[in-house]
């Protein structure tokens, strides 16, 4: 294998442990995201942390509702249908946060 040299400073490039793997880097820490060395997978902006904040935050989640398991305020509203068509339709709201389900009381019409 060729030397690599930062294409940022220029300075040779030193294998450094990451948690993604070993690869070769730069000394003054310049990514090199061009380098896909053997086996080596290449971490491109890696939408890891934007996944993160979208598994934590749901969208559908628009409603005031204060959640008494987790005490986040917003809940999504889940509409069920009834079985039979006497019966009004159940409004459940679903924390935002943590996911509890809550059955609202009474009618919401
Ligand atoms: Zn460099
Ligand atoms: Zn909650």
């Amino acid at each position: 294998m060729a030397n690599l040299f930062c294409k940022t400073c220029g300075s040779l490039l030193r294998p450094r442990k990451t948690p993604y793997g070993n690869w070769m880097s730069c000394p003054d820490g310049h990514s090199q995201p061009e380098i896909n060395q053997d086996g080596t997978v290449v971490i491109k902006n890696t939408p890891a942390k934007i996944v993160e904040v979208a598994d934590d935050t749901n969208l559908l989640a628009v409603h005031d509702h204060p959640c008494k398991k987790c005490g986040h305020n917003k809940a999504e509203l889940l509409e069920i249908m009834p079985f039979y068509s006497d019966e009004d339709n159940t409004f459940r709201m679903k924390c935002g946060k943590c996911g509890a389900i809550e059955q609202l009381e009474g009618k919401t019409t």
